[in-house]
């Protein structure tokens, strides 16, 4: 198990990482979601001892990361953002390297490469330059630097980051796999990356907890509240249209966005669950002469949820 322990990181005036607390079970694939600068990359190095922290403590199954920095690493992978790798060298030279610096007998080095080259699908490159290889394939060399001496804990930080479409799919994939026998926190500012590949999210902004669940029990918490999208068409007077919505009890225009060719808006309106205002929707905006084209409920995207937890604490 993993214990975060009121963890604080300052750099000089800026609390990048502020008081944070929280706990991983063994086994489990734990999301570490926020935006651009939220203090996650500082986390994740505190957590693998590349950073001292200003305050506080983490244990990692049962080692303090400030007394035990030794142990810890020992059973940490880690996967920087920029994933650094020496571009000269061939893929199984450099990951013989790795796991001699990481301590991996000499008996058990073939044995742990071929495992790993396998395991990360690097079969057909093992003999190529890493500096020659995809970004996708020099990722899956990254995570197998980070997994070549089998270590409990896996940290991701932006695994994903700067892959095409393809490559994304498959890296979550490999994530997916290496979470079934192994505990694995991994960093990203993409919600749908985080709801498709973790067990439970933990969100941070400014340093700062937002919510920690499920990426379902998120969804459920904020369904007090349910979305209506509002299409009018681009002949419509669009303020004359917010203005009319507005006025509508209990609704609230989250935003209004350009959508398609047609020049048609859609309006997102926000609305308590228990009360349908659909029809009273439809009612004013004809009455006020305004071109409808449709209306739809809709349930609320984990990016929804996203936007209005970071929001609610900001305005807190
Ligand atoms: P994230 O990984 O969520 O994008 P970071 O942990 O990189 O966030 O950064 C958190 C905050 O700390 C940001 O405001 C960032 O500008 C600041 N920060 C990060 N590294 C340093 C540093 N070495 N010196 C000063 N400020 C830093």
């Amino acid at each position: 198990m993993i214990r975060v322990l009121e963890l604080s990181k300052n750099y000089g005036i800026t609390r990048a990482v502020d008081n944070l607390a929280f706990t991983v079970e063994r086994g489990e694939v734990l999301g570490f979601l926020g935006p651009n600068g939220a203090g996650k990359t500082t986390t994740m190095k505190m957590l693998t001892c590349y950073l001292p922290p200003s305050s506080g403590t983490a244990e990692i199954f049962g080692f303090d990361i400030l007394k035990d920095s030794m142990e810890v690493r020992r059973r940490i992978g880690y996967l920087p953002e920029n994933n650094p790798l020496y571009t000269d060298m061939d893929v199984s030279s450099f990951l013989e390297l790795a796991a001699q610096l990481k301590g991996v007998k000499k008996d058990a080095l073939k044995n742990s490469i071929d495992g790993v080259v396998e395991r990360c699908g690097l079969g057909e490159v093992v003999r190529r330059k890493i500096g020659n290889l995809s970004k996708g394939f020099q990722q899956r060399v990254g995570i197998a630097q980070a997994i070549v001496n089998d270590p409990e804990l896996l940290i991701l930080d932006e695994p994903t980051i700067g892959l095409d479409p393809r490559q994304i799919i498959d890296i979550r994939s490999l994530i997916r796999d290496l979470g079934k026998d192994r505990t694995v926190i991994l960093s990203s500012h993409i919600l749908p990356e985080v709801s498709q590949v973790c067990d439970r999210i933990i969100i941070i902004n400014n340093g700062r907890l937002v919510a920690v669940d499920s990426p379902d029990n998120l969804r459920d918490r904020l369904k007090r509240s349910s979305m209506t999208r509002v299409r009018i068409a681009g002949s419509g007077d669009i303020a004359v249209a917010e203005r009319v919505i507005s006025a509508i009890e209990g609704a609230r225009v989250i935003r209004t966005g350009e959508t398609g060719g047609d020049g048609s808006a859609l309006v997102t309106v926000e609305s308590s669950s228990d009360s349908d205002i659909r029809s009273a929707l439809a009612r004013k905006l004809i009455e006020a002469d305004i071109p409808l084209l449709e209306i739809y409920s809709e349930e609320l995207s984990l990016e929804d949820i996203f936007i209005r937890l970071v929001t609610e604490e900001g305005e807190a």
